[in-house]
C-alpha cells in the first residue's frame, strides 16, 4: 500500500491525510508550524469521533486506529519516504513554486505529485519540477474526507501511467473522478469562484443579507448551502486567492475581488477556520464530518 505524503494541513491536507489514513495508508503530514499540527490532530480526532453519527450506518475506523497511520512532522525531508505526494499549501504562486521545486529534490523520481489547487495550471507548478509527467491536479472538494468525487487534472506533460496510478489510489479510497484538461480553476472553480464573487457584489451593495442570499439558494434551487456559507468554508482567504490567481491568469476583470471580500481577509475573518466570515461559528470549528 502507498505511503502518502500530504504536504500543508489546513481546511484540505488534514481532511485528505485523515481519508488516506481511514483506508489504511501510512501518511506523513507536514506542515511549518507545530501548532498547525496540533489542530490538525484535534481535528482529525474530532472528526473521526464524531464520523459514526454524520455516515450513517458507512464503516467507521476509530481514531485509536486511525491516528497512528499519520505522522505529523514540520520537517519536509521525511517525505523521502513516501510513494505519492498531494501538495496543499496555501493558494499563492510563490509558496507552491518554492515549495514544488524543493519536493522535487526530497522525493524519489518515480514519486507522483498530486497538486491540490483551486486554481493556479497544474502545468505551471510541473515546470518548476523535473518531473512533469509525474505532476498533475488532485483537486479534492471540501471536506476531502466526506467528498465522493475529485477533479483530475492532466497538465500538458502528464502521462497516462500518472493518470493511472493516481485513478487506483482514488478508487482504493472509494473515491470516483472527473478528468479536465488544463486551465486556471479547471471547470468547478472558475464557475464557483465567480458565483461567489457575485453573490459577495450583491451583499456589498446592500441588494440583500447575508442570510437571504444563502436561503435564496438552498430554498428555490435546493442548493445544499448558499454562496456566502461556501465561501465561509472554503476560506475567505482562499477564495479571495483564487479569484486574484483566475484575474491574472485569464487577464479578464469579470474575474475581480469584491471589495467587501478583501476587506474581509484583511480584518482576519476568513470564515469557519477563523469563527467568523459572513456567518458566525461556534469555537471556530474547522471543517464538518
Ligand atoms: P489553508 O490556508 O487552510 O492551509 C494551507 C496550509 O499550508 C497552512 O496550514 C500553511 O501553514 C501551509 N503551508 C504554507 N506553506 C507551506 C510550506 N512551504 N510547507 C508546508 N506547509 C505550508 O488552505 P486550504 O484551504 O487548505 O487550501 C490548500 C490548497 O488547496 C490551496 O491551493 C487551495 O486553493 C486548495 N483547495 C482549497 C479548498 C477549500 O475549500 N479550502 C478546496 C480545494 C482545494
Amino acid at each position: 500500500m502507498d505511503r502518502i505524503g500530504v504536504v500543508g494541513a489546513g481546511t484540505m491536507g488534514r481532511g485528505v491525510a485523515q481519508l488516506f489514513a481511514e483506508h489504511g495508508h501510512e501518511i506523513v503530514l507536514v506542515d511549518v508550524a507545530e501548532d498547525i499540527l496540533d489542530s490538525a490532530r484535534a481535528d482529525i480526532t474530532r472528526h473521526l469521533r464524531l464520523a459514526p453519527l454524520i455516515r450513517r450506518g458507512a464503516p467507521v475506523r476509530p481514531p485509536e486506529e486511525v491516528l497512528p497511520r499519520i505522522r505529523f512532522t514540520t520537517d519536509l525531508k521525511v517525505l523521502r519516504e513516501v510513494d505519492f505526494l498531494v501538495e496543499n499549501v496555501t493558494e499563492d504562486w510563490d509558496v507552491k513554486r518554492a515549495l514544488h521545486r524543493e519536493l522535487d529534490a526530497i522525493c524519489a523520481p518515480e514519486v507522483v505529485f498530486g497538486v491540490n489547487t483551486s486554481a493556479i495550471p497544474v502545468t505551471r507548478v510541473a515546470g518548476v519540477t523535473g518531473r512533469p509527467d509525474r505532476v498533475l491536479g488532485t483537486h479534492f472538494m471540501n471536506p476531502a474526507q466526506l467528498k465522493p468525487t475529485v477533479e483530475l487534472i492532466r497538465g500538458h506533460h502528464t502521462s497516462d501511467a500518472t493518470l493511472a496510478r493516481t485513478r487506483a489510489l482514488l478508487e482504493g479510497a472509494g473515491r470516483r473522478h472527473v478528468v479536465v484538461e488544463d486551465s486556471p480553476g479547471f471547470v468547478t472553480n472558475r464557475v464557483l469562484m465567480l458565483t461567489l464573487n457575485e453573490a459577495i457584489f450583491t451583499l456589498h451593495e446592500g441588494v440583500s443579507t447575508a442570510k437571504d442570499i444563502d436561503r435564496l439558494f438552498k430554498e428555490c434551487f435546493g442548493h445544499a448551502m448558499g454562496p456566502l456559507e461556501t465561501a465561509d468554508l472554503i476560506g475567505l482567504d482562499t477564495v479571495y486567492l483564487s479569484l486574484q490567481v483566475l484575474y491574472e491568469n485569464f487577464g479578464d476583470p469579470k474575474y475581480r475581488p469584491c471589495p467587501l471580500l478583501r476587506r474581509l481577509v484583511d480584518a482576519g475573518l476568513h470564515g469557519r477556520k477563523t469563527g467568523q466570515g459572513f456567518h458566525s461559528y461556534e469555537s471556530g470549528e474547522q471543517r464538518r464530518g
